[in-house]
């Protein structure tokens, strides 16, 4: 039978969760249009949740399946290991926690069937604390928002809809997962968003302290960076070197003409050394820019990676099944 729609759930130490979870998955499933499997990441728990887990893959092997991981990776991680084993040509994320709710699944569902490829979650009316969750999760949307040119209200929701397709072109890394929909953007995808539940969570305890705030932060430069100069390092490292460069030589001119027209010492100023130095950097800064050049090369060249992404081929066969 051929899965249309994967579910992608990392669990860590979600003993008192899982069967809740599997639970209400089941419930949601009734109205789901399609054949679908549910991917269970075990992410290194120390708790129950592996033999839990185990016996639910054991219980109902036609929906469950389970990837196991040796230790903890973190959320991401598991998402990717998750993402990877999913067969289904939409992937669902969710948590295990049971904030968000399986019953919101067709919700996202019919809204994919309008022909988006990604449907983000929306936690409208958010069940956290205010000052470290709900505040911060504000100012970064924000930010991500306007620093990655995709407005959405709730990058930090995990339940989002995907088209598999979209996902595959890139790989996650650090806290990266809740960029994929900046990502997909960047290769394409049309991505809109809808409200969801959200619960407070009543087993466990959230995985995450404040800081996260300065991963998430050191995330958005990283991302920032890739989508807008991976292909063009040098435009970046360029831009600055060359602007530092200018800065200095107009301050070294600036002391070279106070020295030739009015004698005043060039040595004793100020401007003379910060100028000296920022020329220095700059140059630096094009150099490093150069050798990136080099890296992004060596990239697309080793792994063939073309520097574009196709949507959709009519009559024509991709150029690597032609060789
Ligand atoms: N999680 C994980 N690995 C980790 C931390 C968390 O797989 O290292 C899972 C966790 O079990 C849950 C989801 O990621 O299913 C979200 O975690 P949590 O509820 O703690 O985050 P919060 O809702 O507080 O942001
Ligand atoms: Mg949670």
């Amino acid at each position: 039978m051929k899965v249309a729609l994967s579910l992608v759930v990392p669990v860590y130490n979600e003993e008192e969760n899982v069967p809740l979870l599997y639970e209400a998955v089941l419930a949601a499933a009734e109205h789901f249009p399609q054949p679908w499997e549910l991917v269970l990441v075990d992410d290194g728990s120390q708790d129950r949740s592996p033999a839990l887990l185990r016996q639910l893959a054991a219980q109902d092997p036609a929906h469950v399946r389970v990837v196991l991981l040796r230790r903890n990776f973190g959320q991401t991680a598991a998402i990717a290991a998750g993402i990877d084993h999913a067969r289904g040509d939409i992937v669902v994320l969710l948590d295990a926690d049971l904030q968000n709710d399986p019953a919101d699944i067709p919700k996202l569902l019919a809204k994919m069937d309008e022909g988006y490829d990604v449907v983000s979650g929306w936690r409208k009316d958010r069940q956290d604390p205010f000052w470290t969750r709900v505040l911060p999760s504000a100012v970064a949307n924000w930010l991500i928002s306007r620093v990655t040119g995709v407005p959405l209200h709730d990058y930090g929701c995990t339940l989002k809809a995907y088209r598999r397709e979209v996902l595959r072109e890139f790989r996650l890394y650090g806290e990266m997962h809740r960029f994929i929909p900046a990502y997909a953007a960047a290769v394409g995808a049309r991505i809109t968003e809808v409200p969801v539940r959200h619960h407070p969570r009543r087993f466990g305890r959230s995985k995450y302290g404040l800081n996260r705030i300065v991963k998430v932060l050191l995330d958005l430069i990283t991302v920032k960076f890739l989508l807008s100069y991976f292909h063009k390092p040098i435009y970046l490292f360029g831009g600055l070197g060359l602007s530092l460069s200018g800065l200095g030589g107009a301050m070294l001119a600036f002391v070279f003409v106070r020295r030739v027209v009015w004698g005043i010492s060039a040595l004793r100023s100020p401007f003379f050394q910060t100028g000296l130095m920022l020329v220095i950097l700059g140059f630096q800064a094009v150099l490093m820019g150069l050798i990136a050049e080099l890296l992004v090369r060596t990239y697309h060249e080793t792994q063939d990676k073309p520097t574009y992404v196709v949507r959709e081929r009519l009559n024509v066969d991709p150029p690597s099944a032609r060789r």
